[in-house]
């Protein structure tokens, strides 16, 4: 017999809506550094018009939450990518090895899914899409993408900021 749940589950694949990744502290979830969530309306809301996976590259790369804070040291996620930057926690640990991992798990879900995008919170050395911080944990900021953010781009998977969301349904 089959049962409610799979014929639900069916009926939903059936009638599916567009699904895009999205950074799961933008939609609630406690998963940033200091074991909070970074919830942006806007993007919350958009769960009722389209599916929203959210996931968090520095937890599935095998950070635990909460964590130390980390930026990128010297670089940007490209850099890091190409072993040419590191990423460095306030206590001066290397954590790129988390970083590069959760970004290809991201890439994998992005992929398994067949996701058309992903919102990505801006200014994290995972999923900053425009800008990240400089490394110097002063609060400066840099010109770069995170780690995740710069390895979807590479592989032609659209990011967008929530920033450009809100942008996009102010001008709406
Ligand atoms: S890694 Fe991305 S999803 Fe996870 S807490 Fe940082 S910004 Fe949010």
């Amino acid at each position: 017999m089959t049962s409610e749940l799979a014929k639900d589950i069916t009926v939903q694949v059936e009638k599916s809506r567009k699904i895009y990744l999205v950074s799961a502290c933008l939609v609630g979830l406690a998963c940033r550094y200091n074991g909070k969530h970074k919830e942006d309306k806007v993007v919350r809301s958009i769960l009722q018009e389209a599916k929203l996976i959210p996931v968090c590259p520095e937890q599935v790369g095998g950070l635990p939450t909460p964590r130390s804070p980390a930026e990128i040291v010297n670089g940007s996620g490209e850099d890091v990518l190409k072993n040419q930057a590191r990423v460095v926690n306030v206590k001066g640990e290397d954590v790129t090895e988390f970083f590069i991992k959760g970004a290809f798990q991201v890439l994998e879900m992005a992929r398994m899914t067949g996701c058309e995008g992903a919102i990505l919170k801006e200014k994290s050395p995972s999923c900053g899409v425009r800008k990240i911080y400089d490394g110097s944990f002063n609060g400066v900021l840099r010109k770069g993408k995170g780690v995740t953010a710069a390895l979807l781009s590479k592989e032609r998977i659209e990011v967008v900021s929530e920033n450009d969301i809100r942008k996009t349904y102010i001008r709406d």
